[in-house]
């Protein structure tokens, strides 16, 4: 199937291709770091380079601009974003994006996955009897930290994955900050977002419309209302899964496999 090169040229940065390489290996894909090109141009977890656009834009920019670095007509990028959860604002929410682009066949296939389960902490000199229970809470080895002297409100030191950095630097500044490094190689539980946002790319890209063939044939919208399982009324939750063809349109709408009705609980008439 030639439906997609291989190799395929991945526009990241942060070692990001030994994670993603497993995934697309089965589908016989090789993945081809783009060499030279600058990615912290769109953006990076520090707030070196602000971010001006939401993370699905900037991961087709990303793209766009590694594809034309490299001179190739496909490829990959990927780009994550960290955020108070939308209706949990007390949670933070962790969004993968991941994009495969052909600009010869005009495809922008997109993959993406969200958690809640992240490691996105700071802890600062006021709080420091609570360092050894920051540092176990937060897989500090594995996860990096980020050191921060708050008396110039400068960073001079990312990547700290070692005590004895971290005490000495502690010690030669006593108004410190550490926080978690959010970068990819620095941040196991993003790893495994990341890791679920490629499968849900992989999974678009080899799901082809059953009368064109045309990839990323999922689904678009859902629809209808789930009844009660106690009084049969309609509830707010949705029926059935609408699966729409981007190139010919061809649609196929599908009842929900998960569940048949809903449970009262979610229902406003035995439980408003
Ligand atoms: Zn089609
Ligand atoms: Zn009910």
């Amino acid at each position: 199937m030639d439906m997609y090169p291989s190799p395929l040229l991945l526009s990241s940065k942060h070692q990001k291709e030994g994670l993603l390489q497993p995934v697309f290996e089965p589908f016989g894909l090789n993945l081809l770091v783009n060499e030279g090109f600058d990615t912290d141009a769109y953006g990076t977890f520090c707030g070196s380079v602000p971010r001006t656009e939401g993370p699905k834009t900037t991961v087709k920019e990303k793209c766009l601009a590694g594809m034309s670095f490299a001179g190739k007509r496909q490829g990959l990028a990927s780009e994550g974003s960290f955020g108070p959860h939308a209706s949990l604002p007390f949670l933070t929410i962790n969004e993968e994006w991941l994009v495969y682009i052909d600009l010869d066949r005009n495809l922008e296939i997109y993959g993406r996955s969200t958690t809640l389960e992240v490691c996105h902490a700071q802890l600062d000199y006021q709080d420091a009897e609570q360092l050894p229970t920051f540092l176990a809470n937060c897989s500090f080895g594995p996860q990096g930290l980020v050191f921060k002297d708050t008396e110039n409100a400068q960073v001079l030191a990312k990547g700290i994955q070692d005590q004895d950095q971290l005490e000495k630097l502690i010690l030669a500044f006593p108004k410190w900050e550490i926080e978690t490094d959010l970068r990819a190689h620095m941040n196991p539980l993003r790893q495994k977002n990341i890791i679920a946002a490629a499968q849900d790319l992989t999974e678009r890209m080899h799901r082809y419309c059953p009368q064109c063939a045309q990839p990323d044939f999922s689904v678009q919208k859902v629809s209808g209302n789930l009844t009660c399982g106690w009084c049969q009324r309609p509830t707010e939750s949705y029926q059935y899964l609408e699966y729409k063809c981007s190139a010919c349109h061809y649609q196929v709408i599908e009842q929900r496999k998960d569940k048949y009705n809903e449970d009262p609980q979610y229902c406003n008439n035995c439980n408003p």
